[in-house]
């Protein structure tokens, strides 16, 4: 299985990715999260990066080719990959293809997880990781218990640097000037498939599996 997951930020493609790789064993490649490591390390291109994200703008090209080059080389995508958060702009949809054809591996499916923008503000607004269990929760959506349970174990609700609101509403907007333009790529491709993104993660994942077949 060699798949894309598209979507608006907080649309959710990183969890489904994440319940994906677990089930099927394949390697999740998140750009958004390879850079996230590299500014938590302290290395020359997390320093490069960091404010760039922040603002909720796009890292170059260059940078995220050389990431997603990198990752494809391990021997854990041998079998298979779910690239979450790449590619985000039609001259990285390209170099992508370029690259799969190069070593034999095109693309399978590119998968779009369709929520509605006010539902997205709110996922992102009220985003929180626990700095203990790692889990991901929401201030809005997230049950008192759950909430509890970070607390109670010492942990402390950490927001990401850019789920504040002018960083989101920028992130929609490249969002829709730079990423939408990757649907009608695809789907002359024929590689589009389309899930509703709404609702329990566990209905949205039931949804991924019936339309990837799997
Ligand atoms: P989200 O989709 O929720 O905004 P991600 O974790 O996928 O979060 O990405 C966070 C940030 O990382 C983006 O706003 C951007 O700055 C950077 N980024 C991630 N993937 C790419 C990419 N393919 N091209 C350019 N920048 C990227």
């Amino acid at each position: 299985m060699r798949i894309i997951l598209l979507g608006a930020p907080g649309s959710g493609k990183g969890t489904q990715a994440e319940k994906l790789m677990e089930d099927y064993n394949l390697p999740q490649i998140s750009t958004g999260m390879l850079l996230r490591e590299a500014i938590d390390q302290g290395t020359e291109l997390g320093k490069k990066v960091q404010e760039i994200m922040a603002a909720g703008n796009l890292v170059s090209d260059q940078i995220v080719l050389d990431l997603i080059r990198e990752s494809l080389q391990q021997p854990d995508s041998a079998n298979g990959f779910v690239l979450d958060g790449y590619p985000r702009n039609i001259n990285q949809a390209q170099s992508l293809e370029d690259l799969l054809n190069s070593i034999n591996k095109p693309l399978g499916s590119a998968l779009l997880v369709d929520v509605d923008s006010e539902i997205l503000i709110k996922r992102l607004s009220g985003r929180r990781t626990c700095s203990i269990t790692g889990k991901t929760l929401n201030v809005y959506f997230s049950s008192e218990d759950e909430i509890n349970e970070c607390i109670d174990s010492g942990g402390e609700l950490i927001q990401r640097e850019d789920d504040n609101v002018e960083s989101i509403t920028n992130r929609i907007n490249v969002y829709k000037e730079q990423t939408e333009p990757l649907i009608d790529f695809y789907k002359h491709k024929n590689l589009l498939k389309v899930i509703d993104g709404e609702g329990k993660i566990t209905d949205v994942y039931d949804r991924v599996i019936k339309t990837l077949e799997l």
